[in-house]
């Protein structure tokens, strides 16, 4: 391992010690580990010799300036925050191999041709608000004021949360990248599927990331005894949200090829053994790497949902959370990023879609994006077993200095 893989290796061990929890890793967004993680990032940002700041919603912010006129800007990002019980690489692993990237542009004095941007995402996962690629939506000017007002799962609002640890809710329009100053965008990430352990290869390129829809699904029913009410005269909350979550998985099957649907998360009342559950409220995510099918099932399974609540005398209420189409990564930040690997010695290269939502998808509303996947062992992630090898991580800092390389070459 070389100082730069040990150091790298080092910092994920660090971070991965900055919890709310004390038995696992958790570290949703506006929390005191969050927090915590923020100062540490700027510190090593700033070791890096970058000019660093915070935004307003948290989002680690470095900069290698360029010192040519008009030169437009260039985003190595991923995110800090993690989902409950997470692993060690799911996020930080891109966002400190970015700081390693810029520090060896710095230390060579390199003149760069664009403003070489070290963006740590402050919430990606959206495991506290519901509201994925939040961080990410702010550099691309997309953040929705709406969002503020959603409410974690004890009433706080994400306004609040921001203006506890971070800032000034009405500045975070000013902290973006115009649509017009990117250049691109850059992520590394670990694979979160089984293909690169298959394949034996360390890292590959991304193609596309899949479509995905996120839905709010609530039932309400009657509360009433479990000893007295005859089952002919319920109105059970929860025996209308099992059948649909059966109608998910059913759908999942049916379309095994080009579709995944979940229901991740679940609220309920009163949760309490003698009690008809009156009401439920869970999740839904969808994915397909067809937008237009993946529109069409949600269609179908707000049907389905509907035919349900009638037939069982439940009122339903279906919000949809969030909706993004399939991104296609730019054809010639891959051409680039596909000879750089062929530079180092990796005579195969692969190209796969990403069935996970990345950063990636809130940026390429704005700019053209790129992304190289690590091998994480057997696939494994958003669970503490998630591993990447200090190898490997080799392997995809090589390919990345190569590819920053390239774009410097041909910008200047
Ligand atoms: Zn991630």
């Amino acid at each position: 391992m070389n100082n730069r893989t040990e150091r790298i290796t080092k910092r994920l061990e660090q971070l991965s010690l900055i919890s709310d929890d004390d038995k696992c890793l958790s570290r949703f967004f506006g929390t005191p580990a969050h927090n915590e993680a923020k100062n540490l990032l700027m510190t090593w940002m700033e070791a890096a010799g970058l000019l660093v700041f915070c935004d307003s919603l948290g989002n680690v912010r470095g900069v290698l300036k360029s010192n040519q006129q008009n030169a437009k800007h260039f985003v190595i990002g991923s995110h800090y925050d993690t989902v409950y019980n997470a692993g060690n690489f799911d996020g930080p692993l891109g966002i400190i191999l970015g700081i390693e990237i810029a520090q060896r542009l710095k230390e060579n004095n390199t003149e760069l041709p664009f403003h070489l941007n070290i963006a740590c995402f402050s919430d990606e996962e959206g495991s506290r608000f519901n509201t994925a690629y939040l961080g990410s939506s702010v550099l691309a000017g997309n953040f929705d004021t709406d969002w503020l007002l959603r409410t974690d799962d004890c009433n706080v609002t994400l306004s609040e949360a921001i203006e506890t640890y971070y800032g000034n809710v009405e500045a975070i329009s000013n902290d973006k990248i115009l649509e017009g100053d990117w250049l691109g965008y850059y992520e590394i990430h670990i694979e979160q599927g089984p293909v690169l352990c298959k394949e034996n290869l360390p890292i590959c390129l991304v193609s596309n990331i899949a479509s995905q829809i996120r839905v709010e699904v609530t039932w309400e029913g009657i509360s009433a005894h479990a000893g007295t009410s005859p089952m002919y005269l319920r109105d059970d909350a929860l025996c209308a949200a099992s059948e649909f979550i059966l109608e998910v998985e059913k759908t999942g099957q049916k379309h095994q090829e080009k579709l995944v649907g979940t229901v991740g998360k679940m609220n309920m009342l009163s949760n309490t053994s003698n009690v008809i559950p009156a009401f439920v409220c869970h999740s839904l995510d969808i994915r397909s790497a067809d937008s237009d099918f993946l529109i069409e099932i949600q269609d179908q399974l707000q049907h389905k949902a509907i035919e349900i609540s009638k037939k069982r005398n439940i009122k339903l209420s279906w919000k949809v959370m969030q909706m993004n189409p399939a991104v296609i990564c730019d054809s010639h930040l891959k051409d680039v990023l596909r000879k750089s690997i062929k530079k180092v010695g990796i005579d195969k290269s692969i190209e796969i879609t990403s069935g996970a939502g990345h950063d990636a998808v809130m940026i390429s509303k704005v700019a053209p994006v790129s992304m190289l996947f690590v091998r994480c062992t057997d696939g494994i992630s958003h669970n503490p077993e998630e591993y990447a090898s200090p190898e490997d991580i080799e392997v995809a800092l090589k390919v990345s200095d190569q590819f920053l390389d390239e774009l410097i070459k041909e910008f200047n």
